[in-house]
């Protein structure tokens, strides 16, 4: 189970496992009140040139693991969603990519949100695709995602 933390990336690379992980307050599957860590699972995210051990707990009552992740990323993506959002954002206003940025992966990003409001919201959708990143957001879903 993931959940997510808001958390500094920066302080956690800067600490690695020495970090002060706070520990959740119960098992989120059967509310049992005592986790106990669980180990690391070292993730990559862009601009940090290693690996980021992000802490995982595991409830002795239902077996339960749970690991976080930060806030300000999606599942299983390297770059921020604030610069997700701020890159195809510029794309879209001004008609091309920003400089300095891998294009393949922010082309990935856009068609795969395109996808997604025409498989979700349907070709009539009229309020634009920021619009509609900002409600899959609210819906809990990564706008950006692969698969719908
Ligand atoms: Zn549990």
């Amino acid at each position: 189970m993931i959940i997510h933390v808001a958390v500094t990336l920066k302080e956690i690379f800067r600490l690695g496992r020495n970090y002060r992980w706070q520990r959740p307050k119960c098992c989120p599957r059967c509310h049992c009140f005592k986790v106990w860590g669980h180990g690391y699972h070292d993730t990559f995210f862009e601009g940090y040139e290693s690996a980021i051990p992000l802490k995982r707990w595991r409830c002795p009552q239902c077996g339960c693991v749970i690991c976080y992740r930060p806030k300000s990323h999606f599942c299983r993506f390297q770059t921020p969603i604030k610069t997700i959002r701020s890159i195809l954002f510029s794309r879209l206003q001004c008609g091309r990519w920003p400089s300095g940025f891998v294009r393949c992966r922010a082309g990935h990003w856009l068609r795969s949100l395109k996808r997604r409001v025409v498989a979700r919201l349907g070709n009539t959708w009229q309020g634009g695709l920021l619009a509609a990143f900002d409600y899959f957001m609210r819906q809990g879903q990564i706008p950006v995602s692969r698969s719908i």
